[in-house]
This record gives C-alpha cells, sequence and structure tokens, in this order.
C-alpha cells in the first residue's frame, strides 16, 4: 500500500476515533482525559489530511498548518493522560503557548535549512514529547489500581515505540535527505506502526475509561459515601470474599458506637457531626490490620472484622480503638472549636462460616449494650456473659 493510502485511512480512522471519544465524554459526568484526547485524535485527522492535500497539491502553508495541528495534538494528548492519572493538566493556554514555541522553532529550521531541516526538527520534538508522555505513563502506572495495569503498560509501549520510531525516522531524514520522508522503508514502517498504534491506542483509551467507570460504580455500590468505607452491600461481599477462601480463618466482629454522638449534632450542628464520622472511620481503618475491613453500618456505628479468633487479640484490638478514638480532636465545621468523643465496642464471639456472621453481630450487639450500661467508653465482650 503506498503511503497515500494509509495516511488516508490513519486520517478516517482519527477522525471516527475522535468523534466516538467526544460522544462517550458528552455522556459521562466525569471523564477526566477523554475531552483533552477526543480533540487530540480530531487534530491528528486533521493534520494528517491537511499533509496529504500538501503533498499532492505542493501547498506548503498547508504542510506547515499540517505540522503544528500535529504539535498541537501531542501536546494535548499528553495533557489528557496527566489529567487521567491524577496529574494536574497544563492550562489551554500554556498548551497553545507551547505548541507555538514549538511550531516557531520548526519554521525557524524550515528558513535556515529548507524542507530537510523543517522534518528533523518536527520529528525530533514529537519524538521528545512522546518519550515525556511514556515517562509519565509508565511512573504513574505504580499509582494506579490493579485493573489498569495491563492497559497502561500497553499505552507505555505503544507511546515508547512512536517516541523511538520518530526519533529514528528524523535522524533518517537527517542523514538520508527528504526521499527517505514519505518513501522507503522507513516510512513504511513508520506509517504501518502509527496505523496500527491509533486504532489500539483509540480503544485502549475507552478501555480504560471503562475499567475506571467499572470500578467507580463497584465503589458506589458498596462503599458509604460519607466515611468512603464498606456500606452494608460492601460488608456482605467482604464477608463471602473472605469466607470463600480456601483456607479461611475465623473471623471476631466488633460494633463501635460513638457515645453520646447526638449531643455533637445539636450543639456543634450536622456537618460536625459528618466530619466526626470521618475522621472515626479513617482512624479504624489506619488501626486495621491486613485481612481486617471496617463497615459502617448505621448513623454513628462501624462494624469491624477482625481475622483471628483469640478473644484477647479481639478485646486488645478494641480497647486501643477505643483509646484511639477518645484521643481524637476533630474541628468543628464551623468555628475554632475542637471537639472530642468517645466510644463504646461490643466484642463477638468468633465464627467460622459465612453464616455465622448475623448471629456474631448480635452477640457485639449485645454486648455492647452492656458497655453502654456500664457507663460508655468501655468494651464488652459476649464472651464475659458466657463466663469464659
Ligand atoms: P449513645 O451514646 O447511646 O449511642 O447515644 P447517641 O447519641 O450516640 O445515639 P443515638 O442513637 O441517640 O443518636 C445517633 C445520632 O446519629 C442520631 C442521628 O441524627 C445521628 N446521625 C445518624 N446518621 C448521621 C449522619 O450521617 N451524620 C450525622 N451528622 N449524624 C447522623
Ligand atoms: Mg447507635
Ligand atoms: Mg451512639
Amino acid at each position: 500500500m503506498d503511503p497515500a493510502t494509509v495516511i488516508l485511512m490513519l486520517a478516517i480512522h482519527l477522525l471516527a476515533s475522535s468523534g466516538l471519544m467526544a460522544l462517550v465524554w458528552r455522556r459521562m459526568p466525569a471523564a477526566p482525559g477523554l475531552g483533552r484526547w477526543a480533540l487530540a485524535s480530531g487534530l491528528f485527522g486533521a493534520a494528517y489530511l491537511a499533509r496529504l492535500l500538501a503533498g499532492l497539491q505542493g501547498v506548503d502553508a498547508l504542510g506547515l498548518a499540517s505540522d503544528g495541528t500535529m504539535l498541537l495534538a501531542v501536546l494535548l494528548f499528553g495533557d489528557g493522560v496527566r489529567e487521567f492519572v491524577g496529574r494536574l493538566p497544563m492550562p489551554p493556554r500554556r498548551v497553545g503557548l507551547l505548541a507555538l514555541l514549538m511550531f516557531g522553532a520548526e519554521v525557524a529550521a524550515a528558513q535556515v535549512g529548507g524542507a530537510q531541516a523543517r522534518h528533523v526538527a518536527l520529528n525530533a520534538m514529537i519524538g521528545l514529547l512522546y518519550a515525556q508522555i511514556a515517562w509519565i505513563l509508565a511512573t504513574e502506572r505504580r499509582r494506579q489500581g490493579a485493573p489498569l495495569q495491563a492497559p497502561l503498560a500497553l499505552l507505555v509501549g505503544i507511546v515508547g515505540g512512536l517516541s523511538a520510531l520518530t526519533l529514528l525516522r528524523g535522524a533518517h531524514i537527517a542523514q538520508a535527505g527528504m526521499p527517505v520522508a514519505f518513501h522507503g522503508p522507513m516510512a513504511k514502517v513508520y506509517y504501518l506502526f502509527a496505523s496500527v498504534t491509533a486504532v489500539v491506542t483509540a480503544l485502549t483509551l475507552v478501555w480504560m475509561m471503562l475499567l475506571r467507570l467499572n470500578g467507580q460504580l463497584a465503589d458506589l455500590a458498596t462503599r458509604d459515601a460519607l466515611t468512603g468505607v464498606f456500606n452494608r452491600n460492601g460488608l456482605a461481599q467482604a464477608l463471602k470474599q473472605h469466607f470463600g477462601q480456601r483456607q479461611a480463618v475465623p473471623l471476631t466482629l466488633l460494633l463501635v458506637d460513638i457515645d453520646h454522638f447526638k449531643r455533637i449534632n445539636d450543639t456543634l450542628g450536622h456537618a460536625t457531626g459528618d466530619a466526626v464520622l470521618q475522621v472515626v472511620a479513617c482512624e479504624l481503618t489506619a488501626q486495621l490490620r491486613t485481612g481486617d475491613f471496617v463497615a459502617r453500618i448505621g448513623g454513628e456505628e462501624f462494624l469491624i472484622g477482625c481475622v483471628g479468633a483469640d478473644p484477647a487479640v479481639a478485646l486488645a484490638l478494641a480497647d486501643r480503638l477505643r483509646r484511639t478514638i477518645g484521643r481524637l480532636q476533630v474541628p468543628a465545621a464551623v468555628g475554632s472549636e475542637r471537639v472530642g468523643c468517645t466510644a463504646s465496642i461490643g466484642v463477638s464471639a468468633a465464627f467460622d462460616r459465612f453464616d455465622g456472621w448475623e448471629p456474631a453481630a448480635a452477640q457485639a450487639d449485645e454486648a455492647l449494650y452492656r458497655a453502654k450500661a456500664a457507663g460508655r467508653d468501655g468494651v464488652q465482650s459476649h464472651l464475659a456473659t458466657l463466663g469464659t
């Protein structure tokens, strides 16, 4: 296939991908990166079309416009990556300014060294921009969750490959002159790689969006919106997952209830009450060991699944949590006051099957009732009732 046909197909694909991504982006309330990628893909497509027209009719102004558009497209693609991985994207004005500066450098190169220097400069700049994007993807990959590892690794390979090929192409043009820019094996390899990766990249970007959306949906269904710990649904899943393991160890439940929480709401307002709940949830999560989990199962009630059957270990954990909560000083939502609180905790007996969790929760509830009756800010165990 001659390069002109490959470039045409590449341009059509990029424009179609741009349309698809723009449609998805408009429908999604939050899709970081997708809007910039849609724009970048559209600009890439337009740049390739312009390149084709410039090549066919020999209009140099159109060729230069194509190069400027391509620089802007690569910058926008990188900015979309930044936004997706949670880095601050560049303000649009800075993106435009950078694109203009690079374009100026290319025009200057063209003035000094003609078409060859112009193409060498363009390939060098685009190759370096791709290298920077591949670097961001590779470093940020470690921070992203497990489901995103595969598509991000694929993107690192694609963008890294594009960077290497673009830089090589620039060096080749510098050495062998303009004829190799659009003809010969190097040009063929370059445009073939660009075409295949354009298809794969667009699909990978949408794949990443869907994976992230899927994670957000799972979180919405299983996490409490205020505190971020499990809700009842998440608790059931965590319990099922725990007892689904081949050699599941027994669990003990701890029911934590903040003392006189209503007073905090009544004296300092609901927003301060919410802040207390958030801080308590955060502290509980921070104190847990691997395998333990925490769920908010009522207004100011948290249920903790504690791995292990040793009553002394569960009691020690409960008492540590009680003391931690007692030390908290949460800033009030309004004013400079700080609010403290205490909690009472009921501990169940250990159980070793999923079915056992509801009876265990009732045991913890009964023990919690005794802790409240004993004056609050204390821990009681179900086993104490049994005299063990
Ligand atoms: P006790 O020591 O007996 O546990 O007393 P308490 O005041 O903590 O318990 P009570 O059940 O009387 O009050 C719980 C309060 O929690 C009442 C309710 O308005 C409040 N609450 C429930 N959900 C939320 C919430 O999401 N945010 C805030 N700020 N308050 C909540
Ligand atoms: Mg309560
Ligand atoms: Mg309470």
